[in-house]
């Protein structure tokens, strides 16, 4: 291909196939691949030591794929603007393109970067990669004033709708042969983390895809919300790092939806998994359109609510002691895979944000210290979700109650006993008793331990806090 270079910078889109970022590099000159670390890269990989090898070992991988086209991967670290513009200035290019974020930080360094570029004369493409339907193409469905949506059925509704693009035409990506020097890439060790890179990248991404779709896909709709059935897909990571397109994740369960010997069961999973894959969508927008979503409620009703910074039983809710089986398992299933079932997350932040009052943000930043997804769109619209100010319009707080979720999605207590030592001695038939009907745990069945009474009594303190929220919503609103 004649004419200048066109660098292409990845950040979380490492991967080469159907993407929609290289798509356009590629369309305008022959691609030069960049990744800069920066401040804000290394400082959210610092943040959890899962997320850095995550990240470094779907780089290598990334490398190692762009060697089989002839190309490799260009390592800088430093300040983004000087290094790409340096970059550019070395390698002769005609622009940079580079995947679009989501997070207010990420949309703001996006603003910056291509103002700068802009400026020197070169050409800035930012693009919609992440997202299935890339936001603005749903507003302009809803014909708003381009505010996205607030609610999530009628997003839903018009997501459906859109037709699914594909980018995957390899045959049009060509690399630039040119002799520029790059950097190490980066090792987990650098950002202080001594994990190995397992699991890591697009190949192992796509393989955890296709065992889910041709295994486990089909009985979602019955598994998905019952923690000890890996009845998930578990891709969040993968799908946040871009090791994955989310694209062609919708593409391939919505052919399986559409072939006719689907089962009744199988097309019920395959709606309801892709249902999960819009909410990660709709959070992508959700923050598109208001970004200061990462700093206050979505709902103006909701801002200024006076949330607890602190609890006496704060460090117990971080540590997974809090006496609620279910709980104190996600919470270690987290601490030591860096992941937690999607049903327990909502259960642990409710105890958080209801049972002790604490300020959301709190419960954010603390999961954001062990977990590998890179995603704080869907952290914040989810977070804001569960503690009732964001997207979710209820009219009051959805307050889960630990020991009846227990019950209800882990009668026999294979999860908590698989992440809870200490309770891993108490014998299936007590568990299924445990607690009757009543509100709380029977204390009776722990006492001996060294496992912890809760930390509350859940029904006062559901009590105690639905009387503040509505005392705030009637004065305040
Ligand atoms: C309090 C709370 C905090 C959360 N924090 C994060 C976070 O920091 N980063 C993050 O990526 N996800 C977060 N989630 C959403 C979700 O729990 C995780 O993405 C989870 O890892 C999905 O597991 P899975 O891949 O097995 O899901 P599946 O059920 O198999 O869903 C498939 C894919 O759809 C997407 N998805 C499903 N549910 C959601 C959702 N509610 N919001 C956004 N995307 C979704 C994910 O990309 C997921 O991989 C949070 C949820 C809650 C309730």
């Amino acid at each position: 291909m004649a004419g200048r270079p066109f660098i292409y910078r990845f950040r979380n889109d490492l991967r080469l196939d159907d993407h929609a970022g290289l798509t356009v590099a590629a369309a305008r000159g022959a691609v030069v691949p960049l990744l800069v670390i920066d401040d804000a890269l290394s400082a959210r990989l610092r943040r959890s030591p899962r997320r850095a090898a995550y990240f470094c070992g779907a780089a290598a991988n990334l490398d190692a794929d762009l060697r089989e086209h002839g190309s490799r991967l260009v390592v800088r670290r430093g300040a983004l603007e000087s290094e790409v513009l340096r970059f550019a200035q070395e390698s002769d290019a005609a622009g940079v393109a580079w995947s679009a974020a989501y997070d207010a930080d990420g949309m703001e360094s996006d603003r910056s970067l291509r103002a700068a570029l802009e400026d020197l004369g070169y050409a800035a493409c930012i693009v919609h990669d992440a997202p299935v339907i890339p936001p603005e193409d749903i507003a302009t469905v809803r014909g708003d004033d381009s505010r996205g949506y607030r609610a999530f059925a009628p997003y839903f509704e018009a997501w459906t709708a859109r037709r699914v693009k594909s980018y995957e035409s390899p045959l049009l990506l060509q690399f630039a042969r040119l002799q520029i020097e790059s950097q190490l890439l980066p090792e987990a060790g650098e950002f202080g983390s001594s994990r190995p890179a397992d699991a890591a990248g697009a190949r192992r991404a796509q393989h955890d895809f296709d065992e889910f779709l041709d295994l486990r896909a089909v009985e979602y709709a019955a598994r998905s919300r019952v923690p000890s059935a890996d009845g998930t897909s578990r891709l969040s990571a993968h799908l946040s790092f871009g090791a994955l397109s989310a694209r062609s994740v919708v593409r391939a369960a919505a052919e399986r939806l559409a072939n006719p010997l689907a089962i009744g069961e199988q097309r019920r999973s395959l709606r309801l998994y892709l249902r999960s894959l819009a909410r990660r969508d709709f959070f992508a927008q959700l923050s598109w359109f208001n970004p200061q979503t990462a700093r206050e409620a979505l709902q103006g009703k909701m801002q200024g609510f006076p949330w607890s910074r602190s609890h006496p039983m704060l460090d117990s809710w971080r540590a997974g002691t809090t006496g609620f089986p279910l709980v104190d398992a996600g919470i270690r299933q987290l601490h030591e895979t860096g992941w937690m079932h999607p049903h327990v997350r909502s259960v642990a932040a409710s105890l958080l944000c209801f049972d002790l009052g604490v300020d959301w943000r709190i419960g954010q930043q603390e999961w954001d210290r062990w977990l590998i997804e890179d995603d704080d769109a869907a952290a914040t619209g989810n977070w804001q979700w569960i503690a009732g100010v964001g997207a979710d319009m209820a009219q009051f707080p959805r307050i889960y109650n630990p020991e009846r979720q227990r019950r209800r999605f882990d009668p026999d207590a294979i999860y908590v006993r698989r992440w809870v030592e200490e309770l891993r001695h108490i014998p299936v038939e007590a568990w299924r008793g445990a607690g009757g009907d009543s509100r709380q745990l029977t204390l009776a069945l722990f006492a001996d331990r060294s496992y912890p009474a809760p930390i509350v009594d859940h029904g006062r303190a559901a009590r105690h806090f639905l009387r503040r929220y509505r005392e705030f919503v009637e004065r305040e609103n």
